[in-house]
């Protein structure tokens, strides 16, 4: 992904997922499968979309701007022949069209070796370090993703089978990464960095095929039975030799040492997804009623969400307190990202574009609207107004995950630190802010409760600002080491 910082749309004021992945092998409908997979993890990426797939030891690949049924139709599929596939779905709004297309994965490589593909999620923390010295060396670089050093470290390295290439790769990187590589003798390699930032998860078909993706609702639509997540700084390999996966693990720069994206339970997974082992719904649902045992508002009339992101959290909460969930706000399904400002005269115009309150449910009443997060606090702001304008008598927010005041360096895109509004200001500044009545988050031992022995094992470093790894981690050692 690109490792830069500088691209953080506020679009919904959110931060935003940079990519899914998925891995197909050993089915006649590799393409079909691989595209129905990207089709389920397009919510964690709209910008682009591509696939590989392997036939007769040549790699095929698709790769376009859009969404996944943008870049994809039947006689693109038609091209992409083969029992094995991997792909790969993309979020930017780094440059323009031409630089994106090129930033498009799966990326492909030709090497002395043969040709193999990589699709990434995540973002390595050295890159810039990595890059360099592969460029002193001599690499010529094409793109200006960070996934692109991958290629060039499996293409140098000197070990004697693919899946080592790899390993030895991943001994060089730190950072996120949840990878999936096909290669054209008939290898798909999947492979997770040793703290496990981004998910990625494996499952079967009932015709014996394996089954790789970001998130357990891509196996879901492709009629794949969950087995198990890829483990924290596992390496996968699939081949023909045996049909059945080999594992071995990262030992270096240092053990397995999970730190799951908690992240993905508070807004970026669906809700229907097992991720890390757990159910997103279920953590959704329980942080809005830890919410409501934390942050009562009494003798309120209503509980609503922001929709989506904050709808399971608010059901949660209703149930706690008690109180009516109904749907205050209406979100549009057919907001394009090309839409044209018609006038900047029409205030909120973008918020209203997408949400629309139901006078119905909000006239003279006592609301409390939950949202899963507050990045900028310029859109709550927009929506707090709206619900008011709509009659709301008054307005209780409430937000299912602490206050954000530090940014992410393991693969989602946030912004720069000091625009994040809990990073400047304290919750009643942001409650006079956003012009809420009251102002809730969910208090960040919350969490402790909830995973209980897992408590470790997450990440929370946006929320605490302790990294569990120095984001500009100096390499320990040169790559030519070796
Ligand atoms: S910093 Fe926040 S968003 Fe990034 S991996 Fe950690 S918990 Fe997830």
């Amino acid at each position: 992904m690109d490792p830069q910082h500088d691209h953080y749309s506020d679009d919904d004021d959110k931060p935003r997922e940079e990519c899914g992945v998925v891995g197909i092998y050993g089915d006649p409908d590799a393409s079909r499968l691989c595209y129905l997979a990207l089709h389920a993890l397009q919510h964690r990426g709209q910008e682009g979309a591509g696939m590989v797939t392997v036939h007769n030891k040549v790699l095929k690949s698709i790769t376009g701007i859009g969404l996944v049924s943008d870049v994809f139709n039947e006689s693109k599929l038609d091209q992409l022949p083969g029992d094995m596939a991997i792909g790969h779905v993309r979020y930017s709004t780094a440059a323009g069209s031409s630089s994106i297309l090129k930033n498009v994965q799966p990326f492909v490589a030709n090497s002395k070796f043969g040709s193999f593909g990589v699709a990434h999620n995540g973002n390595f923390v050295n890159y810039q370090l990595v890059r360099a010295e592969l460029e002193e060396k001599g690499s010529i670089f094409s793109t200006t993703s960070d996934t692109e050093v991958v290629l060039h470290l499996i293409a140098k390295s000197k070990a004697r089978s693919f899946v080592l290439r790899v390993l030895e790769a991943c001994e060089r990187l730190q950072g996120a990464y949840s990878m999936v590589f096909v290669t054209e003798d008939g290898k798909l390699v999947a492979a997770r960095d040793p703290f496990g930032f981004r998910p990625l998860v494996m499952g079967r078909r009932s015709n014996g095929s394996i089954v790789f993706a970001s998130e357990t609702c891509a196996l879901d639509l492709v009629e794949a039975t969950y087995e198990r997540e890829v483990h924290p700084g596992e390496v996968v390999l699939v081949d023909d030799t045996t049909k059945e996966i080999q594992s071995m693990y990262l030992l270096r720069p240092h053990p397995p040492k999970p730190k799951s994206c908690i992240f993905e339970h508070i807004y970026f997974a669906q809700p229907n997804s097992i991720v890390f082992g757990r159910s997103v719904y279920e953590s959704r649902y329980a942080f809005g009623e830890i919410l409501a045992t934390e942050a009562p508002v009494e003798d309120c009339d209503v509980v609503i969400a922001v929709p989506y992101s904050g709808v399971v959290a608010a059901l949660g909460y209703a149930a706690k307190a008690g109180v009516p969930y109904q749907q205050g706000l209406i979100r549009s399904h057919y907001v394009g990202r090309t839409f044209i400002e018609p006038s900047q005269k029409i205030r909120d115009f973008g918020v209203k574009l997408k949400l629309s309150p139901v006078k119905a449910v909000l006239e003279g009443k006592k609301v409390v609207v939950v949202d899963d997060s507050i990045v900028r606090g310029t859109t709550s702001s927009k929506i707090v107004r709206m619900l008011k304008e709509a009659g709301a008598k008054e307005v209780h927010m409430r937000i299912a995950s602490p206050p954000i005041i530090g940014s992410c360096y393991y693969g989602i895109d946030t912004p720069r630190t000091q625009e994040l509004i809990s990073n400047r200001m304290n919750v009643e500044e942001i409650r006079k802010f956003i012009g809420a009545h009251s102002l809730a988050f969910l208090p960040s031992d919350s969490f402790r409760k909830l995973l209980g022995s897992d408590y470790n094992n997450f990440c929370y470093a946006c929320f605490t600002g302790k990294y569990p790894l120095n984001p500009t981690a100096p390499m320990e050692e040169s790559i030519d080491d070796k």
